[in-house]
């Protein structure tokens, strides 16, 4: 299969910019699938730092990696304070916006400003040819808003600095997400906005 779902398809993205000793991020670690995912891809010598603003989704994510929690590095804290945590050249980070699954509590979800704001650092991290995944979900509430900052965003960066999809499968019901991709095609600290 060539068109996979939108998270299958962001790892496949991720596999293939992502090398062993790497450092990358995961912004919203939730449950762990992505950071598990992540130690994985990174191995024994590389690093990741997972980022969450519930202790819920750190302690399920801390049970997730069981055996990977050597290499990785959870944070509770928002992704927009990213630069305080990583202070080196990173590999490619994942975001999956939305609420915790599985949560009581489904009214805790990522923003339109911090989202961006940690998109905007970790572009000046990111080495050239990596990738940030962003899985957006825009069924609940709030949703919709940060879907359009979002497109707003991406769309101002320049393309001579990164390259930027939208994918998604159009026949699918339910609120399926849609992927968001940024490749990094050349060097620099912080990217320009047009
Ligand atoms: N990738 C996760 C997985 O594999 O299970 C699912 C992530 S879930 C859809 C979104 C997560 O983002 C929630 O756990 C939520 O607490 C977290 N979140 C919301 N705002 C955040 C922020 N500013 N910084 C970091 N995480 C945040």
């Amino acid at each position: 299969m060539l068109l996979h779902r939108v998270l299958p398809f962001s790892k496949r993205l991720i596999s293939e910019t992502v090398f062993p000793g790497e450092t990358v991020v995961d912004a919203t670690a939730g449950n762990g699938n992505d950071t598990l995912f992540l130690a994985e891809q990174v191995g024994t010598e590389g690093k990741v730092f997972a980022f969450d603003i519930q202790e819920a989704a750190i302690l399920a994510t801390a049970e997730r990696l069981g055996d990977l929690t050597a290499r990785t590095t959870l944070i509770l804290d928002s992704h927009a304070n990213v630069d305080q945590y990583v202070d080196e050249p990173i590999g490619g980070a994942m975001f999956n916006l939305g609420y915790l699954p599985y949560a009581n509590d489904k009214s805790i979800v990522t923003k339109p400003d911090s989202t961006i704001t940690a998109i905007h650092k970790l572009l000046g991290m990111l080495k050239k040819g990596g990738i940030i995944t962003i899985s957006v979900y825009d069924g609940h509430d709030g949703g919709k808003e940060e879907r359009d900052a979002l497109l707003d965003y991406v769309k101002t960066l320049h393309q001579a600095d990164v390259h930027v999809i939208r994918y998604e499968l159009l026949n699918q019901r339910n609120n399926p997400p849609f992927l968001i991709a940024i490749e990094k095609v050349r060097d620099f600290d912080e990217v320009v906005q047009i």
